[in-house]
């Protein structure tokens, strides 16, 4: 019989992918394996609609025989086989697929789930034979037929014989050489390891005769040595049944663990396990697992977040990043997915429909079981959050804040009245009648916030203060602003919206008395500040560093502090304000000096600015005027 062409551009694309697309040639076993399945399912189906009976589930199965010594290893399926026509459209043409048009056909009825929707899977099998050979014989029919094919230069089609329908994939393995090694592809434990691999959750069984060794009777006992013989049996290779698709009461604690343990190689049990399923509009199933610690390269570049992505039980991506935000990027785990078409390309799965609808339903199911955590498990959760807290709190920072309502539950900062971490909602449910901000002030250490002199007046009223020591911390609340409608509110902001008039009044007045005062000290001081002024917060401190405007002290410091920041005098600036008390004996003398000793005013204005920046521990310009300027005071 006349050899015919591949289509057209068939020919070259076959060259490129044999050679390029698959990285690892071994999947062409979980290529085959998925057809055999899909013509299991395509026979199954019909055999439901037809209503023929005496057809059954448990009657399909997929066999692998290898023989070593032909180099022959053969896929075999008892499915709905492929007539003449079929075999020339299925495997003559690439990027031509059968299952595909199958399911266009089928589109009303729900119940089918084929795998493999673009057609070059076959085609895998020229990674490891240089020949294929499809013996095929369609369901209901006499004919059977023989397709072979030396890979690219085309292939054949003539009438055959077979006893029953279905297909049978033979291929001849390519002889092994120095670089590479194709023995192993007639190896039958290295056949059962990848079907255990790759496709152990196929819901048929894919059998294979498998030798294996027992003690001969009547040896082995009464003094009678032991002797061995070998024997085959014909074994399942696949579990069919996956973890995830079992009943959460079928499993226990240590199920799970041992399954996160080999599978994502972890020592520690995780910290907590999310086993979900879902039907309606879209279907799958999810488990999921959050680490009791950051993997070792958490914070670095080279972590890679992502899911493992199966359709119908056939693994096809490793780490599917379009599944996880980034500031879940922590949860390791799986999604196994019926609607999903096996495309072979990332970018086209990335614009997949039912990969975006499942990825949104996984955020929020991860977010429900993280507050769960939270309000059941607090130990539990404010471990989970000192290893991933972080990530949550760039999660609202990022993305101009897109997601903080969704993360803003799950946020934990360090409060100064409980000493502990507390939520937002805790912070509010616990607020003074007349307290109108969330406080909070930023600092290295809670110790450290805790002496800052901007915090005295608040903590003596009894109002609780969220003491804030990452960088992302301000960011974060700041992208924010409120929280239940209460805005938040540094305890280094002028207005501080405290109701005590009498007070505040006292200070305006002094303020006003001493208007030439400040001006004198703010004219020394030039653009380092932008304003000197007495200030109602300060107890017994003499002064204190405040801010005007959004950009605070510690967020000046942040920026400049980050690799891009530009060096020298574009750096940002905060406006500095420099607060006075006005009921300390520092500022008596201050006012004393004024019209009096104004060089010494002059000294004592530098001084007080440089110890008011290294209580925020900010550098100061000049170290060793600094210290001159304190031995002259001796
Ligand atoms: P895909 O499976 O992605 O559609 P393939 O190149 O793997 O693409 O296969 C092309 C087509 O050949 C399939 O769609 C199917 O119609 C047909 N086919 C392949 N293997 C078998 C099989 N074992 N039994 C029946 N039909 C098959």
């Amino acid at each position: 019989m006349a050899k015919k062409e591949f289509k057209a551009e068939s020919k070259r694309l076959l060259d490129l992918m044999i050679n390029s697309i698959y990285t690892h040639r071994e999947i062409f076993l979980r290529e085959l394996v998925s057809n055999a399945s899909d013509a299991i399912d395509k026979l199954y189906y019909h055999a439901l609609t037809d209503g023929q009976a005496g057809m059954n589930r448990e009657d399909f199965c997929i066999r692998l025989t290898a023989d070593k010594e032909a180099r022959i290893l053969t896929i075999s399926d008892n499915g709905c086989g492929m007539n003449e026509e079929e075999l020339e459209n299925n495997l003559g043409t690439i990027a031509q697929s059968g299952s595909l048009a199958f399911k266009r056909d089928n589109e009303a009825k729900e119940e089918i789930d084929i795998i493999g929707q673009f057609g070059v899977g076959f085609y895998s099998a020229f990674m490891v034979s240089d020949h294929v050979t499809v013996l095929t014989k369609p369901y209901g029919s006499d004919e059977a037929f023989r397709w072979e094919s030396d890979g690219a230069d085309g292939y054949t089609i003539t009438p055959d014989k077979k006893e029953s329908c279905g297909t049978d994939i033979i291929l001849t393995i390519k002889p092994s050489s120095e670089e590479e090694n194709f023995d192993e592809f007639l190896d039958s434990y290295r056949l059962q390891q990848l079907v255990k691999r790759y496709s152990d959750y196929i819901r048929y069984p894919i059998r294979m005769m498998v030798e294996r060794s027992r003690v001969k009777e009547g040896t082995g006992v009464e003094g009678v040595p032991a002797e061995y013989e070998s024997y085959t049996e014909d074994q399942t290779l696949n579990s069919m049944v996956p973890i995830w698709r079992k009943n959460k009461s079928e499993l226990t604690d240590d199920d799970y663990t041992a399954f996160y343990r080999e599978k994502f190689f972890d020592y520690e049990a995780p910290a907590k396990v999310i086993h979900s399923s879902t039907e309606g509009l879209s279907t799958y199933n999810a488990l999921l697992f959050i680490p009791s610690r950051p993997p070792y390269d958490f914070y670095s570049r080279d972590y890679e977040k992502g899911l493992q992505l199966y359709a119908s039980g056939v693994l096809i991506m490793d780490k599917c990043a379009d599944l996880l935000p980034d500031y879940f990027s922590f949860v390791k785990g799986l999604v196994d997915s019926q609607d999903l078409s096996l495309n072979i390309s990332r970018e086209m799965l990335q614009h997949d429909r039912q990969l975006k609808l499942i990825a949104g339903r996984l955020e929020k199911k991860i977010k429900s079981e993280l507050l769960d955590m939270l309000k059941n498990g607090r130990e539990a959760y404010e471990a989970f959050y000192q290893n991933f807290g972080l990530q949550l709190k760039y999660g609202v920072y990022s993305d101009y804040g897109a997601h903080k309502d969704l993360l803003q539950d799950l946020l934990l900062f360090y409060s100064s009245t409980e000493q502990k971490l507390v939520t937002l909602e805790e912070y509010v449910g616990r607020m003074k009648e007349d307290q109108k901000y969330i406080y909070y002030a930023c600092g290295d250490s809670t110790a450290r916030i805790d002496r800052l002199p901007q915090t005295e007046r608040l903590k003596e009223m009894g109002y609780e203060i969220l003491y804030l020591t990452d960088d992302v911390d301000e960011f974060c609340l700041k992208m924010m602003a409120s929280f239940n409608e209460k805005e938040f509110r540094s305890v280094s902001d002028k207005d501080l919206g405290l109701e005590e008039p009498k007070e505040d009044e006292e200070v305006k007045q002094k303020n006003e008395a001493h208007k030439e005062l400040f001006r004198f000290m703010k004219d020394t001081l030039g653009d380092r500040v932008s304003d000197v002024r007495l200030s109602a917060r300060l107890k017994s401190h003499p002064i204190c560093l405040s801010t005007d405007g959004g950009l605070s002290i510690e967020m000046e410091k942040v920026l400049n502090g980050m690799p891009g920041a530009v060096p020298g005098d574009q750096k940002v600036q905060a406006q500095r304000v420099l607060e006075l008390n006005p009921s300390h004996p520092v500022f008596e003398r201050l006012a004393g000096l004024f019209g009096t000793d104004t060089e010494r005013l002059k000294t004592y204005t530098e001084l007080l600015y440089n110890q008011a920046l290294l209580i925020e521990g900010l550098p100061i310009d000049d170290p060793v005027a600094f210290s001159n300027a304190i031995c002259a005071l001796f």
